[in-house]
């Protein structure tokens, strides 16, 4: 992606992280994220999105993972009774649904 090209991506994402949308208005901080089998560019994040993106790509269950992580924490969990022998609940694994479809656990 040459700077004219990085330009026109800038202003077409208005200046913000493409995840999270924050910026200082300049669209400086902003990095290429890439698409990570061919390389080709797939838009600019701020540092965190980009991180964390990197991260949910090495570990696709991380989404899934944290949403279950906020809607019952294991301290809470443990302090309620609610965790099993290998410190997951099925009953917080099956909560969250994906489209009607009941996404199952690891
Ligand atoms: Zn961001």
């Amino acid at each position: 992606m040459n700077r004219s090209e990085r330009a026109k991506l800038v202003a077409f994402q208005g200046k913000l992280c493409a995840l999270c949308g924050a910026g200082d208005g300049s669209g400086r901080g902003l990095a290429i994220d890439r698409e990570s089998k061919s390389g080709d560019v797939c838009g600019l994040l701020c540092q965190p999105c980009r991180a964390l993106l990197a991260h949910t790509k090495r570990n696709p269950l991380f989404h899934y993972r944290a949403l279950n992580y906020l809607a019952g924490p294991p301290y809470q969990r443990m302090n309620e009774g609610t965790v099993g022998p290998d410190g997951e609940s099925d009953a917080v694994w099956t909560d969250f649904q994906d489209g009607g479809n009941v996404v199952d656990g690891p």
